[in-house]
């Protein structure tokens, strides 16, 4: 099956008792047994929901992996993943990660006794020269945020693969229907949920997807013995976003192509970040591992400085300034401002994190909207 009809087909039936073409929402907490321990393959919600069965079935195969976990967040879904380790393992991590996957690697797990080393991900040199016996895992997140930079998920698993280390990718940002890591030799794939797969800002949520059965059984048992599990109502809401995951993501990818260009044009803009333009460094990477160029977008400005950066979040109306991404609404936001504050400026400023740099999510709205909106909000600066 093509990818479009996996995301509408794969692991979905029509529903036994009632011929309901969508899962129904098994809001139940239990199950009723015949006599003790003799039931349908649900004991009790903690351990399995029907809804949720669907929808791990239907993630595996939109990443092409023996077995997928749900759980209430993109970050219980990292929390499980992490909880494979021991006291004493370390883990290479790329430095510009999603604040909160920095921020429980490295105010929670660090604590329990692992390592982590955050490295920029570009070559392998990088990689090795903080590798050693207790490496157990490499983190990738691909493409990075804010800045886009896309790293060669081919080269960092045939890497691992000879040093015998785990690679876990957050496809977050690209999404199952550009980009699927399992394929490109990752061993364990990660998504907030929340974002594209969901894909209409109105749940959290997140998946483990792995590529062999022994570490979806072990995540399995973590998950049950800790207890992050997603409601009912929620992992249907996933299923339903999943549906038209192909038909968005391809629109905001055109979306965003065309907005990356017309920012190019604009004379109040510096530099414009988005794997899609020849001019970025690691456009070739991104044409080889990605089907499409995805829907954010980053800039910054001649005037480079926070006020000028607030005016323009300020100055559009479409574009909403909130936090998140995915969404089929187009949001704007500032890293330096929000949520980069509290990495330090020199620290920003190295990776290319300027006071003006401006995020953009890019939504399905009509495109000449959306470019009318900031070239409104540019003008005013
Ligand atoms: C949002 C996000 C997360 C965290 O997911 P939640 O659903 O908010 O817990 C992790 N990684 C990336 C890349 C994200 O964008």
């Amino acid at each position: 099956m093509k990818f479009g009809t996996k995301a509408i087909h794969a692991g979905i039936e029509p529903d036994p008792s009632t011929g309901a073409i969508m899962t129904p929402i098994f809001q139940t907490s239990t199950y009723v047994q015949s006599e003790p321990g003799v039931h349908k393959g649900y004991a009790y919600a903690r351990s399995q929901n029907p809804t949720r069965t669907v929808l791990e079935k239907n993630l595996a195969a939109l990443e092409n992996g023996a077995m997928a976990i749900c759980y209430g967040s993109g970050l219980a879904a990292m929390d499980a993943v992490l909880r494979l380790l021991n006291p004493g393992d370390e883990v290479i991590s790329t430095n510009d990660i999603y604040g909160g996957s920095y921020r429980i690697m490295n105010q929670v797990f660090a604590k329990y006794g692992i390592k982590f080393h955050f490295v920029g991900m570009d070559s392998i040199e990088k990689i090795d020269a903080v590798a050693n016996d207790n490496t157990k895992m490499i983190w990738v997140e691909t493409p990075t945020n804010p800045m886009l930079n896309i790293i060669d998920i081919k080269m960092v698993s045939e890497y691992a693969q000879t040093k015998g280390i785990q690679v876990c990718v957050d496809n977050t940002f690209a999404s199952p229907y550009l980009q699927n890591p399992i394929d490109l030799g990752a061993d364990i794939v990660i998504h907030s949920a929340t974002k594209y797969l969901g894909g209409h800002s109105d749940v959290v949520h997140g998946a483990v997807i792995a590529k062999e059965i022994d570490i979806g059984e072990k995540l399995k048992f973590i998950q049950n013995a800790v207890g992050a599990v997603p409601g009912p109502q929620d992992c249907f809401l996933i299923l339903r976003g999943i549906k038209t995951l192909h038909v968005r993501v391809q629109r905001a990818c055109e979306n965003a192509r065309k907005i990356s260009e017309y920012l190019m044009t604009n004379d109040k803009v510096n530099k414009v970040y988005y794997p899609g333009l020849e001019s970025h460094p690691n456009h070739e990477v991104a044409k080889r591992q990605m089907k499409d160029f995805g829907g954010m977008v980053s800039f910054d400005l001649k005037e480079d400085n926070l006020d000028t950066a607030k005016k323009m979040l300020s100055g559009t109306h479409l574009f909403a300034l909130a936090e998140s991404l995915g969404g089929v609404e187009s949001l704007i936001g500032n890293p330096a401002s929000m949520t980069h504050g509290s990495v330090p400026r020199e620290e920003r400023l190295k990776v290319g994190m300027t006071d003006s740099l401006i995020r953009l999510s890019v939504g399905i709205e009509d495109i000449e909207d959306l470019i009318q909106d900031l070239d409104k909000a540019l003008a005013k600066l």
